[in-house]
Formats: structure tokens, C-alpha cells, sequence
């Protein structure tokens, strides 16, 4: 892969290895910059945000990446320029080469919501912002979390990072409670696998091509 800097974002905290541990894992041993920006950093409780927080925090140190965590809370109200507008602040700043958000047709809706919202950041980072020419032009690939991608034009082997995935998965502890994480992505990443020929894949939608 040629390009440098990869930005990951994520409506909560796990969606991005989830959807995306194992390209995560590829990167990092390539030697690239990759960064996560978790949207609704905030959930319904403050004990539950310690912990997820505290999660993340833990696997941010783990992988050596920094992890941006957005005030936004869960599963509430929404305000979409306030949004828009600290998503942008990231892509200004970290100016990636290419940008990975779930796709519009993500069941949860504030799954569906990050790819409006970065949709939106993506076209403002584009054009201008804030008087400022930016010209952020970046590649951007649609992730599926817990919804398949209907089509996909691009796709990782994952087989020789799943293992690590399925650990970085496990890390979540307050997410396992009441489903198997591991079980549910190691199976669609089998199933991706079987469909490209690999053992395990993650397959993503470039949009554009
Ligand atoms: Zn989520």
C-alpha cells in the first residue's frame, strides 16, 4: 500500500478493530501512521464511559497509535455541524491519505450517521474551511462493522493478523458481556475470506471506482 497516513473512525469505542483490526494490524507492521477518531466517545452512563475510555486507552498504548476521543454522547441527540466540524479539525490536522468510516447502510444509526458526518467533513476538507484553502483530497473506504457491505471493490488478507485481531477484540472486556465479538467477527472475516480465497479477509468499498 503506498500511502502513509490512515485515519480510522469510529462511531464508538471497538467498532474500529471490529471493522478494521486486522488492515490496523497490517498497517502498523508496514510502518504506517494510522490514528483513530472515536465520535461518541461519551455512553449512556459515566461509570460505563470510564471503562470504555480506559479500554481504548489501553489499546491505544498497546498498538502505539493515538486515539482521538470526541465528546459526542451515544445514542442522543444529535448535532450535525458541531460534529462536522470536529471531525474536520481531525482531517486538517492529521491530513491523511486515506480515511476508513462504516457505511451508509449500517443498522445502528449512529453507525449510519458517522458516514453522513464524514461524508460531509471529507467534501468541507476538500473545498474550504474556515477562509482556509485545504484541499485535503483523501481516499475513502466504507467499513462494515455488524451490517455486510453489500459490494466491495477492495480487500485485505487478514490471515496472518487474525489471531492478534481476536486478542485486540478481546481487550473490550465490557463489550463482551452480552455477545461473543470474537466469534461474530472471526466468522464474517472467515466468510470474507472464503469469497477472496484467502483464509480471513476484511473487504472494504473505495468509493469512487
Ligand atoms: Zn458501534
Amino acid at each position: 500500500m503506498p500511502n502513509d497516513k490512515h485515519l480510522f473512525i469510529a462511531p464508538h469505542i471497538d467498532d474500529e478493530i471490529i471493522g478494521c483490526g486486522g488492515l490496523i494490524l497490517k498497517l502498523l507492521s508496514l510502518q504506517k501512521k494510522v490514528k483513530v477518531v472515536v465520535v461518541f466517545g461519551n455512553s449512556i452512563s459515566k461509570e460505563e464511559t470510564l471503562i470504555r475510555r480506559q479500554e481504548a486507552e489501553d489499546i491505544s498504548k498497546y498498538l502505539g497509535i493515538e486515539y482521538i476521543i470526541l465528546d459526542f454522547e451515544e445514542r442522543k441527540t444529535i448535532h450535525f455541524d458541531v460534529m462536522v466540524n470536529e471531525l474536520l479539525k481531525v482531517i486538517l490536522d492529521f491530513y491523511p491519505d486515506s480515511i476508513y468510516y462504516p457505511h451508509s447502510k449500517e443498522s445502528d444509526f449512529d453507525h449510519s450517521l458517522v458516514n453522513d458526518v464524514t461524508n460531509r467533513a471529507c467534501f468541507l476538507a476538500e473545498n474550504y474551511s474556515r477562509g482556509i484553502k485545504s484541499n485535503v483530497i483523501s481516499k475513502r473506504y466504507l467499513y462494515e462493522v455488524w451490517t455486510p457491505l453489500e459490494e466491495f471493490n477492495f480487500h485485505i488478507n487478514i490471515t496472518n493478523f487474525i489471531g492478534e485481531k481476536k486478542k485486540l477484540i478481546a481487550k473490550y472486556k465490557s463489550q463482551q458481556r452480552n455477545s461473543n465479538l470474537i466469534n461474530g467477527t472471526e466468522g464474517l472475516n472467515a466468510y470474507r475470506g472464503m469469497q477472496v480465497g484467502v483464509d480471513f479477509a476484511e473487504v472494504y468499498k473505495l468509493k469512487g471506482y
